[in-house]
């Protein structure tokens, strides 16, 4: 299938055709790592769906820190935001994948060889030494819409991360994270810049009708988060 890729059990991050003594992203050694054979062989990509059009793709068993993908299904499209860490043949490829960063690219690569999907990032996420092996296809700046879907560059954890709407149902990925019932903002990032783009976050929000919010492990409805999330804002 692949040329040479790795991918860390620890993290779920695959490495593109190099074979490093340590994962670049979790530091984990090299004895956990299998092949990408191997892992599309021991793992598996299961969708359930959020809505009629949007479903949450995870790796099955669990993948170390994988974070959750959501696939949107709609007009006769299917695009991707984020990618499972396992390659599986079988699920519905999309047209495109969109990333919110750079952190969980997955294993995008195989399936833009496989089903030949664009691959689209912010240019602020696309030259970090995470992205080695990985090729883009579009690089994106500010906030644009792409497909119905909309993109809002909100910088701070990363400095290209961006979050989506389609429709009613927001994507943030791993910009907050409950602890319980509380949000905290992803501390693997500027800690300032991350309270910023949460501030940038909030009053995109206000402007649009929200019902769920899909996050890397989580799919909230909207009053229990956005009642976490101004309360985070107001420490
Ligand atoms: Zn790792
Ligand atoms: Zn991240």
């Amino acid at each position: 299938m692949s040329n040479e890729q790795y991918i860390c059990l620890t993290c779920g991050y695959n490495m593109v055709g190099y074979y490093p003594d340590f994962c670049p992203f979790c530091g984990a050694p090299k004895k956990r790592f299998i092949t990408a054979d191997e892992c599309s062989n021991r793992f598996d990509v299961v969708a359930n769906q959020v809505s009629e059009e949007v479903a949450k793709l995870n790796s099955v068993p669990a993948l170390g820190l994988e974070h959750s993908a959501y696939r949107i299904t709609t007009g006769g499209r299917t695009i991707w935001i984020d990618c499972p860490s396992t390659f599986a043949a079988k699920i519905v490829t999309p047209a495109k994948i969109i990333f919110t960063h750079h952190h969980f690219l997955g294993a995008v690569n195989l399936y833009r060889d496989y089903a030949g999907c664009k691959a689209g990032i912010n240019r602020a996420d696309s030259a970090f030494e995470l992205c080695r092996g990985f090729t883009f296809d579009e690089l994106f700046e500010g906030d644009h819409e792409i497909d119905g879907i909309n993109a809002f560059h909100i910088d701070g954890h990363t400095p290209g991360f961006t979050c989506y709407l389609f429709k009613d149902i927001l994507f943030v990925c791993d910009y907050v994270s409950f602890h319980s019932d509380e949000l905290k903002f992803n501390p693997f990032g500027p800690v300032e810049e991350t309270a910023e783009g949460g501030k940038k976050l909030s009053a995109i929000i206000a402007k649009y009708k929200i019902s769920k919010v899909c996050g890397f492990n989580y799919v909230s409805d909207i009053e229990k988060w956005q009642r976490a999330f101004q309360k985070l804002l107001s420490k």
